[in-house]
C-alpha cells in the first residue's frame, strides 16, 4: 500500500480531508436540496445561511468586536494591495510600510499610486531573511501596513507589541498565517487574506474592517471597490465567488471544531519546532532565515550542493510528499505547514531529512 500523501505546497494548499469531502458532496447535492452549490443563486436563503456563518464563523475565531466586518471579497491578496490605498490614503498623505517580502514589495508599488509611502523597514538588502527591527514609525502615518507571514521567505513577525504600540492604525496582510496563532485581531483595523492558504479554496479573499476608518478619502471611489458597499449589501453587493465562500465556511467550521485558534496554534508551534529542531540537528541542511523570526508556517531551507538538493526533491517525491520546493525565484525547499497538515506529514518529512543526512553525511 502506497502511503499518505502529504501537501506541503504553499498556496493553493493543504486543506482538511472532510472539507474536501463536504465540498465534494455539495457539488453533487447541496443539503439535500437536489441541486449543486454551483448552480445555487447567491441570494437563496440557502446561499444567504452559508454566507451568514462563514463571517459569524470568522468572529467567532477572531473574537471580533463590533467595529470590526467580516467581508469576502474578489480578486485575491493582490487586490488588496491597491484597495487599501485607495480606501485610506489621500493623495498627500503618509502611509508607513515593511519591505519584507516580495508581496510586502508589491503592496508598496501598488500603494505609490495613491499617496506616499515611507518605507520604516526593509531587509530586502539581505534577501529577505530576517525581519527588521526598532523600526520608526511616523505619528503622521495613515497606517502601518505589514506582512505578518512572508510566504516566499520564511519569516513571521512574533513580537507585535512594537505595532501595537506605534499609535497609528494597523493593516496587515496576514495571508499565510491568518488563524494559525492567537493574536489580539482587534488590534487591527485591516486585516486581508487569500484564502487558499490557510482558510478555503483560492478565488476569495477574506478582509476584516474597523469600519471607523473607512469614508475619510477624497478621491472618488468606483462602486466596487469602496469596502462601505461591500459592508452595507453583507458581502453580496455582487455575485460572490459561492462555491470559494463555502469552502471557507467549511474551513472555518473544521477549525471550530479542533477547539479553535489556540487549540490549532498548539499543533503548529509542535510541527514547527520538530521542523526546525530537525533543521538545525543536521549540517547539511541549512535554515535561510533569522533563527529568531523563522516562520511557523512556511519553512525555508536549502544545502550546500544543488545535486543533494535534487537527490532529495526527487526522494520527498517517492515518499508521496509534494510541494517541497522553494519559490521559483528563490530556490532551496519550502514546507509549507498551515493548520491542515497534520503532525504526522512533518514527522514522515523530518524522518526522511534524518535518514538522507545519515547517508550523504
Ligand atoms: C500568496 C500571497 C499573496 C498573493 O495572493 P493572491 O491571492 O495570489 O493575490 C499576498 N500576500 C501574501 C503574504 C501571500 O502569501
Amino acid at each position: 500500500m502506497k502511503s499518505a500523501i502529504y501537501n506541503f505546497n504553499a498556496g493553493p494548499s493543504i486543506l482538511p480531508k472532510t472539507v474536501f469531502e463536504q465540498a465534494a458532496q455539495a457539488v453533487l447535492n447541496f443539503n439535500n436540496s437536489g441541486l449543486s452549490i454551483l448552480e445555487l443563486g447567491h441570494r437563496t436563503e440557502a446561499f444567504q445561511a452559508v454566507m451568514n456563518e462563514a463571517i459569524s464563523l470568522v468572529k467567532e475565531l477572531m473574537q471580533l468586536d463590533a467595529d470590526h466586518e467580516v467581508l469576502f471579497l474578489h480578486g485575491g491578496a493582490s487586490t488588496q494591495f491597491f484597495q487599501v490605498p485607495m480606501n485610506l490614503l489621500n493623495e498627500n498623505e503618509i502611509a508607513a510600510y515593511t519591505d519584507t517580502d516580495i508581496w510586502g514589495a508589491k503592496a508598496i508599488k501598488e500603494a505609490r499610486l495613491f499617496g506616499h509611502v515611507e518605507v520604516v523597514g526593509s531587509s530586502k538588502e539581505a534577501a529577505y531573511s530576517y525581519l527588521p527591527k526598532n523600526m520608526i514609525i511616523p505619528k503622521t502615518a495613515k497606517y502601518l501596513h505589514i506582512t505578518t507571514n512572508n510566504t516566499i521567505y520564511g519569516t513571521q513577525w512574533h513580537d507585535m507589541q512594537p505595532f501595537y504600540e506605534a499609535g497609528v492604525p494597523i493593516v496587515a496582510d496576514m495571508s499565510s498565517d491568518i488563524l494559525s496563532r492567537t493574536l489580539d485581531f482587534n488590534k487591527y483595523d485591516l486585516i486581508y487574506a487569500g484564502a487558499q492558504k490557510n482558510v478555503g479554496a483560492a478565488g476569495v479573499n477574506l478582509v476584516v474592517i474597523n469600519k471607523n476608518l473607512l469614508g475619510k478619502v477624497d478621491r472618488k471611489l468606483p462602486v466596487m471597490m469602496d469596502y462601505r458597499n461591500h459592508i452595507e449589501n453583507g458581502s453580496m453587493l455582487n455575485t460572490p465567488p459561492v462555491f470559494a465562500v463555502y469552502v471557507c465556511m467549511l474551513t472555518l467550521r473544521w477549525l471550530r471544531d479542533q477547539g479553535g485558534v489556540a487549540a490549532i496554534e498548539k499543533i503548529n508551534d509542535q510541527k514547527a519546532s520538530l521542523l526546525y529542531s530537525t533543521l538545525d540537528q543536521l549540517p547539511i541542511f541549512k535554515g535561510t532565515a533569522a533563527k529568531e523570526d523563522r516562520s511557523k508556517m512556511n519553512a525555508t531551507f536549502v544545502m550546500d550542493n544543488a545535486d543533494l538538493e535534487k537527490e532529495f526533491l526527487a526522494i520527498c517525491k517517492e515518499n508521496n510528499l509534494v510541494g517541497i520546493k522553494g519559490y521559483r525565484t528563490v530556490g532551496g525547499f519550502r514546507a509549507s505547514l498551515y493548520n491542515a497538515m497534520p503532525l504526522e506529514g512533518v514527522k514522515v518529512l523530518t524522518d526522511l531529512m534524518k535518514d538522507f543526512a545519515q547517508r550523504k553525511g
